[in-house]
């Protein structure tokens, strides 16, 4: 019997709003490169991922210009490690399931799907493999989290604290996140309202397994993100 393969989808079909810039953010540049780039050059020059599968709008006038940029650090070669699907949706949810539609001909329903924020760029390859061995011996699937460190507060509708919110078992979710191709697309059809996609697995009542991630590999959602991202990718440990 074959061992099940690996495969990367990456949805980059959000605009950033937040980030206040005139292009996406995901083409930010940081240390030489888009921030999507430095997520594809990862998985496309990781031995373990089969391909990678990167999930853009239809109008995205970037994606080309990207995949071809080498200028300041030439990274794996990517031609033929992955494929552009040009189909984003209104939401994350929509854009997860129209790159899974995409794949079906070339991914069988009991291999894994590793799916990846393109605002993630500080992943690295050491990550990938922590959540290839904490969760491929499982059914469920899982992804990389943070336990929460901080004290977490309820505001009131004027921005007091009105509440302190036990933080024992808390985990603040990042990506990959990591599935069986069949049992993903099944949750994320059956999903409403979910912000990732271990939140669809649960609504269908299984328990993703918690595989700690990094600081390195945190989201860049504001301004002030980009410098402190760039500094991880240029080498700062955590
Ligand atoms: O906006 P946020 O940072 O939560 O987006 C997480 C990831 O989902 C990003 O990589 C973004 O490009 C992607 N996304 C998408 N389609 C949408 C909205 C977000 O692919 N409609």
């Amino acid at each position: 019997m074959l061992l099940p393969r690996y495969f990367a989808l990456i949805p980059a079909a959000g605009v950033g709003a937040r980030m206040g810039a005139d292009h996406p953010k995901q083409y930010a540049r940081l240390a030489g490169k888009p921030m999507l780039r430095h997520v594809l050059d990862t998985f496309a020059g990781h031995g373990a991922i089969s391909h990678a599968f990167v999930v853009v709008s239809a109008a995205d006038g970037y994606i080309d210009d990207a995949l071809r940029d080498d200028s300041a650090q030439p990274g794996p070669a990517l031609a033929g490690r992955v494929t552009v699907v040009r189909n984003g949706g209104d939401t994350r949810r929509q854009s997860v399931l129209n790159g899974l539609l995409a794949m079906r001909a070339e991914v069988a329903d009991d291999e894994w799907v590793l799916v990846h924020d393109a605002a993630r760029p500080g992943l690295s390859p050491a990550l990938v493999e922590r959540l290839i061995a904490g969760v491929r011996d499982g059914d469920v699937g899982g992804l990389l989290a943070l336990p929460v460190v901080d004290t977490l507060k309820r505001s009131d509708s004027e921005g007091r604290a009105c509440a302190t919110v036990p933080r024992a078992g808390l985990w603040s979710a990042q990506t990959p996140q990591m599935f069986r191709y069949g049992l993903l697309k099944k949750a994320l059809e059956a999903a409403a309202d979910v912000t990732d996609e271990a939140g669809a697995i649960e609504a269908i009542g299984f328990a993703p397994r918690l595989v700690p991630g990094s600081a390195r590999n945190m989201k860049v959602t504001l301004p002030g993100d980009l410098a402190l991202a760039e500094l991880y990718l240029k080498g700062l440990n955590d």
